[in-house]
């Protein structure tokens, strides 16, 4: 059988396309892609001419058979989103699972990923962290997710549409606090890069403040919660003690 290449591709900068990852694009049968009029760009732009097919997350589960014939009968297929690397919030995983499930090679050609350059440059504890991906788009979903984070101690890490980002922050700074540290990262690896970390509730005003920040792409990191340190962590358990107390009484 073949091998199914997982390639990952810029996500702004197109110098940050590996050598292997070019090398491997011009060498398999076939490639599969998220947006195939997208990557025909990219592939142009280095002279690569295979031939390009559609993978995207409507057809990708009935397609994933067509693929796994090509693999089955020999043929290397190298597995490419619009940006960045395939399968992080983009389409991928089922022909991934089909392809190991039949037995396939798989392999990773690793690149770049927006929520590692941001976490990278973020300065915030990047030991532990969680990629949250996109928060649901309408308030409410988004409002019950982020109190179900509101005490997560790792760093959390979020995609967000930029005409989302002013409604994102705002609703974080009303469940996470005013004081949470955070950084936004905007147009990571192009022209207008920004990577700004305030306090939640300074990055809200500075984003509500210039309309510039609220276009092009954007990752958001957050500092992870921190338990409440001497006096204000007595308060926290004894105001527990009592709504438990409270809760008992008829
Ligand atoms: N597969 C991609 C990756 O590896 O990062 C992510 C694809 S997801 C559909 C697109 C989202 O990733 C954007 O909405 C944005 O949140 C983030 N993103 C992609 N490129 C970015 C960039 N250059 N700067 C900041 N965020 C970016």
């Amino acid at each position: 059988t073949g091998t199914l290449f997982v390639v990952a591709t810029p996500i702004g900068n197109l110098e940050d396309i590996s050598a292997r990852a070019l090398r491997v694009l011009a060498e398999v049968s076939l490639i599969a892609a998220e947006d195939t009029r997208h990557s025909a760009r990219l592939l142009q732009h280095f002279g690569i001419t295979t031939p390009l097919a559609a993978c995207h997350e409507h057809n990708e589960r009935d397609q994933g058979g067509r693929f796994l014939s090509r693999l089955q009968a020999g043929e290397d297929v190298a597995l490419i989103s619009d940006a960045g690397t395939p399968l992080i919030s983009d389409p991928g995983y089922h022909l991934v699972r089909q392809a190991r499930a039949a037995g396939v090679r798989v392999v990773p050609l690793p690149g770049a990923c927006a929520l590692i350059a941001a976490l990278s440059a973020a300065g915030l504890p990047s030991d532990r962290f969680v990629f949250e991906g996109f928060l649901p788009a309408k308030a409410a979903g988004r409002r019950t997710r982020l109190e179900q984070l509101k005490e997560e101690p790792r760093t959390l890490i979020f995609y967000e549409a930029p005409h989302r980002i002013l409604e994102c922050l705002m609703d974080l700074e009303a469940v996470f606090g005013a004081e949470r540290p955070a950084v936004l990262g905007r147009e990571l690896t192009k022209t207008f890069e920004t990577l700004k970390g305030l306090p939640l509730a300074q990055l809200r005003a500075w984003v509500e403040a210039d309309g510039n920040q609220r276009r092009g792409e954007c990752v958001l990191v957050v500092g992870g919660w921190q338990a409440p340190q001497g006096d204000e962590a007595v308060d926290g358990q004894a105001r527990r003690v009592l709504e438990l107390l409270l809760g008992e009484l008829p």
